[in-house]
Order: C-alpha cells, then structure tokens, then sequence
C-alpha cells in the first residue's frame, strides 16, 4: 500500500497551518499554491501566509476571545502561533507582527518540512482521490470557485458579505429596549430599541455624514453589479436618500407599542436573534460600510445600545465563502464526501487567527482520516471546538462569517462575580482545561 498523501490547495493563513499539522503527524503534504505566477487582487507578495491588510493579530489577552483561541491554538502547536511569537512587534496588549518576517518565518518552516512538497501553480480543480483540503481563501480565482460551486450548487456559495453588525445580548440595556412582535403578530422574537424625535434627529445627522471605510478595486465592481449584494443597500446611502427614508423602511414605528409606555415611537431600530441561545443579535436593515470606530460610535447612539458590545461589525466587500451549516460538518470535512476537507476564511470564520484556526482542525482532521483514525472534534468549551460547530451548524437564518467570540460559547454555568473581563477569564479557563484534557487523552 502507497504512504498515504493529503493535498492542501492554498498556502495562505489556513492551508499553511493545515499543511503543518498533516505533515507533524506524520502524513506526506502536497501543497498547491499560486503564488507567485498568479496573485489575489490583494496579495502582493511572493511568500506564504501573506497578511495582506492590517499587521495585527488583535489581542493576546485571555479576557478577549481571539486571545483564548491564540492560546489554545499555542497549545496544539499551530504554526502560524509560533512564527507570530518569533516574529512580533510591540504593540500593546495586541499581538501584531512584522509581515515580513512573519511570512519569511511560515515560508521556510512550510518549504523545509521533509514531508510537504510545494507546488507552484493555479489548482483549477478539485481532487478526484485522496485527502484534500481546500483553503484557497476569500479571494480564490475563478476556475476553483467555480469548482467548488459546482460542488455546492449556485446558492450554496456566497460572493460577498453583505452583513449587518451583531451585538452581544447581555449588553443590551433592557430597561430602554423592550421585546415586540409588529402589531403583536406571532411572538415578540425581536428586540426594539425606541427612538422620540430628538433621538432620531441627532442619529440621522451622525449617520449621513459619518465616514465611511474605503473600497478596494475589486469591491468596486460588486457596487457597480448591485446583483451581487442581492438587494441589500447599506443604511447610510438609504438615509441620505432622504429624512424618512428609514422611518418608512428599516426604522418603521408603526404597531411596535412599548407596553411600558402604551405608544408607539418616533423610529424603531429593530435587532433579530442571531443564534438559538439568544446571546447575539444582528441589527436588522444595517448592512453597512461605515468604518469600524464609526459604528461604533453612531450605533451606539441608539437608545438601548449605549454601552453594547459589537461582537462583529457590518462590512460589504468581496468574499468567497460557503453556506457551511448543513454542508459541513463540525470539523470542517464535507458530509457528504468524508475526504474532502475546508479551511480558512471561505468557510464562514472572519480573522487571521481564525483563518489558520479553522486550518488547525482540518488539519489535523485530514491527516487522521488519511491514517484511517476517527475525527477529532473539538470540545464546544473551547473556541476552536465552538467556532467549528458555528461553522458546522451555522446559527439561525442567513449564515454570516464570524470572528472568534464569546457569544458562541456555551455561557457560564456558575455565576462569576467581577466584571465582564472577569467573566471572559473564567470562560476562557474552562476551555483551556477542557483543552488539555483532550489533548492529553490523544492518541496518534
Ligand atoms: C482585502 C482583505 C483584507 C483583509 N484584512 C484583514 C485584516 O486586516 N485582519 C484580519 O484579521 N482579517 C482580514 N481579512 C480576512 C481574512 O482574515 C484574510 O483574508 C485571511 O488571509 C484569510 O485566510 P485564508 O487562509 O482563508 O486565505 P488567504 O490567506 O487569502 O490564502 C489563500 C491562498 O490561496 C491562494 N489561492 C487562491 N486561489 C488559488 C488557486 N486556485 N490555486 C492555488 N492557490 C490559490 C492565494 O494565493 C492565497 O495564498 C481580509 C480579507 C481581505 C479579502
């Protein structure tokens, strides 16, 4: 019988940290990448694991949720972990990096592994045999994607984000915002957060002059094609289409009374659960392209939302992924073809980190179904586990990408006393002991 080989398409975030982790227990890699005979439009660099926007990996702290996921990833002896380490820059409690050195750092570990053979061209389709993973990234070239459609059928693969900010529940100020159903109709799933006149006056004047992140090139074309952001016009262009634009659209008052007050508002902000357990709710109608700070500070102006986390912000832009509820399974494999693996970015997490998190777990995933071993699926405690089974199982209504967060842990079963970053700790350290338990249990 041959040695058993997994292919990784993509040596990006994901396929490099994939690839690793194969090729660390043991299983020969052949990883396919473009570079440098064909780039992204925003790749520019000939070396692997390119960061082709900001330097940082965001924070390294264990009260924020990227900051566990790094940590857990240290501990499975991610890659992309280690070169990050070796190769940051100051940048407080950020972990941020030089790019150049980091990349360098992945490029020579990857091209000096006996096991990984690197091969430099554009995969145009997907393997018949074999163990593969695909983790061609959120700007993949044409030719796979449109494998990878034929795969998935057209409505199974999305071209662009099209997303509205997510607020984490328990930071919602109830006393302000209240439970509703329009006109009473079925049950009251949404919150609604009342605006009087004075209210609405000042949020639509902070809203039309607010500014607004820049596009790129390849973002352009999806605003020229307004099919492809399937009707969904950011919330900015529609208030500056008028006063009342909103207020006869998204913002609609009528038949959502206060119970508390028994009247109706001036404007309404409506917010739609995001997952079962009710932790994360999506503002309904604010798909946007306000820059970050800029939601924050204009979204918060909303009565109710004052002091609400973002869990996500709202972003249209070009981005490859799939509808993966449903189509993936908890580690990222194809459930119907246990062979064939995703990673990174086009499988709905949004981040560096959680790119070459999601690369970690079909990594390791691929190499044990080509020894023939049983899938390791992550503990939900953990971020890694938590994040897969988002992907896996999605949430409820449209699947959007998401960054690692707390509102998709199972929440605290014990009541913490301290703040909000005392609670983030004492979650965080329940998922590194489920961690190591795992890992210490392992067998391969
Ligand atoms: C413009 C842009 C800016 C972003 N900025 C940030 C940011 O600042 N911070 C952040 O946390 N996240 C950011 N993201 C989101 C995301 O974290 C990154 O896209 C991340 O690099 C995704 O990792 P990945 O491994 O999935 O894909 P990538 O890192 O993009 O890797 C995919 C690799 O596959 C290769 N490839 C593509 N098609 C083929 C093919 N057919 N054959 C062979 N190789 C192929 C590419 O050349 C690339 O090397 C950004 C995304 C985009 C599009």
């Amino acid at each position: 019988m041959s040695e058993p080989l997994v292919t990784v398409l993509g040596a990006g975030l994901a396929g490099c940290e994939a690839a690793w982790q194969i090729a660390e227990r043991g299983v020969r890699v052949r990883l396919v990448e473009m570079k440098p005979h064909k780039m992204t439009p925003a790749h520019h660099a000939p070396g692997f694991a390119e960061l082709c926007c900001s330097n940082s990996l965001r924070s390294d702290a264990l009260s924020n949720a990227v900051g566990l996921l790094k940590e857990e990833m240290r501990r499975c002896g991610s890659l992309i972990l280690r070169a990050a380490d070796t190769t940051k820059v100051p940048a407080g409690s950020a972990l941020a990096v030089d790019r150049e050195a980091f990349s360098h750092t992945v490029t020579h570990c990857i091209r000096n592994h006996p096991l990984i053979e690197v091969e430099e061209r554009e995969a145009t389709e997907i393997p018949g045999s074999g163990v593969t993973v695909i983790a061609t990234g959120p700007l993949t070239s044409e030719p796979m994607a449109a494998q990878i459609a034929s795969l998935t059928g057209q409505d199974g693969l999305y071209f662009y984000d099209a997303v509205a900010p997510i607020v984490d529940f328990s930071t919602i100020n109830m006393e302000v915002a209240f439970f509703a159903s329009r006109y009473d109709k079925g049950d009251a799933d949404y919150i609604n957060c009342p605006m009087t006149k004075e209210q609405y006056d000042a949020f639509y004047q902070a809203l039309i002059s607010a500014k607004e992140a820049e596009l790129k090139e390849f973002d352009k074309e999806g605003q020229k094609n307004p099919k492809v952001f399937e009707g969904c016009m950011p919330v900015e262009v529609m208030a500056r289409r008028g006063y009342d634009t909103l207020r006869y659209g998204p913002l609609k008052p009528v038949g959502l009374v206060d119970q508390r007050t028994g009247k109706e508002s001036y404007a309404v902000v409506q917010l739609r659960k995001e997952n079962c357990e009710g932790t994360m709710y999506n503002l309904v109608g604010f798909q946007t392209h306000l820059t970050f700070p800029e939601q924050k500070r204009v979204f918060s102006m909303i009565p109710g939302l004052e002091n609400a986390t973002f869990l996500r912000y709202g972003v249209m832009h070009r981005n490859t992924y799939l509808r993966s509820p449903g189509f993936l399974n908890t580690v990222y494999g194809v459930r119907q073809n246990p062979d064939l693996f995703f990673a990174g970015q086009m499988t709905g997490v949004e981040g560096y980190i959680e790119s070459a998190g999601s690369g970690l777990v079909a990594g390791i995933n691929a190499a044990r179904r080509a020894r023939g071993m049983e899938p390791l699926v992550f503990p939900r405690l953990t971020m890694l586990g938590s994040m897969a089974n988002y992907v896996g199982e999605g949430g409820i209504g449209d699947f959007v990408p998401m960054n690692a967060n707390f509102g998709i842990v199972p929440p605290l079963t014990q009541k913490v006393r301290g703040g909000k970053s005392v609670r983030n700790e004492a979650i965080s350290a329940r998922a590194l002991e489920a961690l190591d338990a795992v890992l210490s249990a392992i067998k391969e």
